[in-house]
């Protein structure tokens, strides 16, 4: 019984459940369909409705006011952003130059940026209205023909279809394309691809901000015909101005009338990939498979990087600037380049970064040639011997470890020993021998380099000096490239056939900062942490180094690098490499520093290998027996440091010994002349500075010079020239120094 009232309650409840919801659920479902009937009808309405009228042509010079308005726009906006660059600068000149001029640069950048963006939204707006909509979307059909002269399948392609079987074929426009347009692309693309055998898949794609024309991409090449790619080019191409200046505004403005008038977008093909992985600095990217060493590319931020490795899946990139506006998966343009600098004599007087940007505040520089970065070096054909002497002006140099033009001559030694300080004389000692100095600082503090440039400043060699800054607080991918760019702005000057003096202080920081990307970019490690290839990275930078033949111009670049070793130990990986790089050694010693015999240079363990041709007939001669005269001494001096008791012979071999190492001091910003150091020399290991106290020395020096340039004209003329001296010369300038000691004594 009870199952009975339990099934007929159950029925019950169940016809009221469904009398109730039945409404309810045919109440859902119809809502949504009359919406659904409503949005297709809307669809078949737009679909049917007739074309916008076409405007009257009144319409046209309403374009033109409101393209004459953005350029107002623009200007207000540039005229704001400088008077606040200005008055900040003038606000803040308390702090400090430097620092000025670095937020100086900073808000001319800001103002750039926001002229192009004013510039971009205006042109946009103009070019969305009539007539010149019409126009633009006439010139389509062209276009798209224009693009399929154009395509081609690349090396990259060819091997991604061997994998894939498929290559991705994307076409994009600014405003729906005509169907029989897409179909012409189709047809082409796909006949394209039938000649390899491979098959396409075709992508139509609408994208306002292409603002007008087409964009055809097959695999990672891009035939863009698009006024937003020509805008970009446009902002290149003027970006490097200093557009704070009405002129440029004029200018800017003008062609993006003209622009406007014929909106004529020419075609640019470029490569497309996209960034997979970016942390500290390097950047991983896939696509670009034809891409090279060494080229650059461009992120969507504006950031450049430099191509360092490439793998078969992928390809690392070095980043210059800021890394931390990138973004996985984001665009990478190939700028068709491999890494340059401007280089000229715009340059001379200027502090660079790697990137041959002004870090100095003094301006733009005006360079109208570019050179890679990598170069390669002068075959042996196109070089000649190394005959010309290069005066460092130190006397420790000239006589004993002489350099030529075109030589390679290393400055190594300990911190602290003075490396930088022969490097700066070496550069002060050109002054008006027509020779431009290149000094790159890799690694070192900004202090270091302001004071390096207000030292050269200050004795008139910054105007033929170009300093490249790389400094310990810059990235290793800037300070990796210093050298390079330094070499490159060296080159421009070698082969217009003149003489160059280059510095890399230091290379011990530049192979630092190699192993750090090495290490970076997962290559394999070897001694010391350093890469394989740290060997083949500083010789093909020193090779660069070269005398150039007469064919060639006979210019030269004579390379100064500096080592700094540790505690002394010239035989660790880094220095013996570039020991056996360059064509000699000078070995500064801490001890030798700290005894007060400055420059610090160890006799024995310097030594040149090929400057000895180099050096002038009268220096040879004057020099001839130093060498071993000071070897002499140093054993000597061994021998007899415990020694109380000596021969009278040993006491006076000794004693001329000492007053030769006292010769060789010399202070810094203090060159001397050939002839002079010749003399001297001369003069003191012939002994005629025997009874001159050590502390006199100084005296003594400056008294021949004077006692010579002033008493005995003829004779310092004579050895001005810097020919050998004949047996008769040699007896005049020994009575010479008869009379001089006399005056001394
Ligand atoms: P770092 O390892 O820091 O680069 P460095 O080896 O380049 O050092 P410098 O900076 O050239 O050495 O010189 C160190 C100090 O020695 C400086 O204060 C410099 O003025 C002084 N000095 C160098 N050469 C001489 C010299 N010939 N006469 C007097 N002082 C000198
Ligand atoms: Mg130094």
């Amino acid at each position: 019984m009870k199952i009975q009232y339990v099934i007929i309650n159950f029925l019950l409840l169940a016809g009221l459940l469904f009398l109730f919801c039945r409404k309810l659920v045919a109440r859902i479902f119809t809502g949504r369909r009359t919406r659904i009937l409503q949005e297709l009808d809307e669809a078949e309405r737009i679909e049917n409705s007739p074309p916008p009228e076409m405007p009257d042509p009144a319409y046209a010079a309403a374009g033109d006011e409101r393209l004459a308005q953005a350029g107002e726009a623009a200007r207000a906006a540039v005229a704001q952003e400088r008077a606040l660059a200005e008055s900040g600068v003038a606000r803040m000149e308390a702090f400090g130059e430097r620092e000025c001029r670095e937020i100086h640069r900073i808000m001319i950048q800001k103002t750039k940026r926001k002229f192009f963006q004013v510039m971009k939204d205006k042109v946009a707006e103009t070019f969305s209205k009539e007539p010149y909509l019409s126009r633009m979307r006439a010139r389509e059909p062209a276009q798209i023909d224009d693009i399929l002269t154009q395509i081609k399948l690349t090396p990259g392609d060819m091997a991604y279809l061997r994998y894939h079987g498929v290559l991705y074929v994307t076409l994009t426009s600014a405003y729906k394309l005509d169907p029989a347009l897409v179909k012409k692309v189709d047809e082409a693309t796909t006949a394209l691809l039938d000649t390899v055998n491979g098959r396409t898949s075709l992508w139509v794609l609408e994208d306002p901000s292409l603002i007008g024309g087409v964009r055809l991409r097959i695999g990672d090449t891009v035939y863009d015909h698009t006024v937003s790619e020509e805008l970009y080019h446009f902002e290149k191409n003027i970006s490097r101005a200093p557009v704070t200046s009405d002129e440029i505004v004029e200018e800017v403005l003008q062609e993006f009338n003209e622009m406007a008038r014929t909106t004529e977008p020419k075609l640019h093909v470029y490569q497309l990939g996209r960034v997979l992985q970016i942390s500290d600095g390097i950047c991983w990217m896939d696509g670009l498979i034809d891409i090279m060493y060494g080229e650059v590319v461009e992120f969507d931020c504006g950031e450049r990087g430099m191509v360092l490795d490439i793998q078969p899946q992928r390809v690392g990139c070095v980043v210059f600037g800021e890394y931390e506006n990138i973004e996985s998966g984001s665009k990478v343009r190939r700028v068709g380049r491999i890494a340059s600098v401007p280089v000229g004599e715009g340059l001379l007087g200027r502090v660079v970064n790697p990137i041959g940007d002004p870090v100095d505040g003094e301006g733009y520089i005006y360079a109208a040639e570019k050179r890679p970065v990598e170069c390669r070096a002068p075959g042996i054909l196109d070089r000649a011997a190394v005959s010309d002497p290069l005066h460092t002006g130190l006397k420790a140099i000239d006589a004993l470890v002489p350099i030529g033009r075109g030589q390679r001559e290393l400055i190594i030694g300990d911190r602290q020993t003075g490396k930088t300080a022969i490097a700066l004389d070496a550069i002060i000692n050109q002054k008006g021998k027509d020779t431009v100095c290149v000094y790159v600082a890799i690694g070192q503090k900004d202090t270091t380099i302001a004071e390096i440039r207000s030292r050269l400043a200050q004795y008139g060699a910054l105007e033929y000096t170009t300093i490249v800054a790389a400094t310990a607080s810059d990235s290793a991918a800037t300070q990796y490239l210093a050298p390079f760019a330094g070499t490159a702005m060296a080159e421009y000057f070698m082969y217009a056939g003149r003489d160059v003096l280059i510095i890399y202080d230091d290379l011990s920081k530049h192979a630092v900062a190699y192993r750090e990307l090495s290490l970076l970019l997962h290559r394999p490690s070897g001694r010391e942490a350093y890469p394989g290839d740290i060997f083949y990275l500083h010789s093909r930078l020193l090779e660069r180094s070269a005398h150039l033949s007469e064919e060639l111009g006979g210019g030269s670049i004579t390379a100064l690098p500096i080592i700094e070793t540790q505690a002394g130990d010239i035989s660790a990986y880094i220095p013996t490499n570039v020991i056996s790089i360059t064509d000699g050694q000078i070995f500064l010693e801490s001890e030798l520093f700290h005894e007060g015999q400055r420059p610090a240079i160890n006799v024995g363990l310097s030594v040149s290998r090929v400057g000895g041709a180099a050096q002038t007939r009268l220096m040879k001669q004057m020099s001839a027996s130093l060498r071993t005269k000071l070897a002499q001494y140093r054993e000597l001096a061994d021998f007899t440091q415990l020694g109380t008791d000596m021969d009278p012979d040993t006491k006076r071999a000794l004693d001329s010994g000492a007053h030769l190492m006292e010769a060789l001091k010399q202070g810094r910003f203090d060159p001397l002349d050939d002839w002079q150091q010749a003399l001297l020399l001369f003069a003191v290991s012939d002994g005629y500075a025997d009874g001159v106290p050590l502390d006199g020395m100084e005296g003594f020096e400056k008294g021949l010079f004077a006692y010579f340039e002033k008493s005995c004209a003829p004779l310092a003329e004579q050895l001005k020239t810097g020919r050998k001296q004949t047996p008769e010369q040699l007896a005049a300038i020994r009575a010479a120094l008869d009379e001089y000691k006399k005056t001394v004594a």
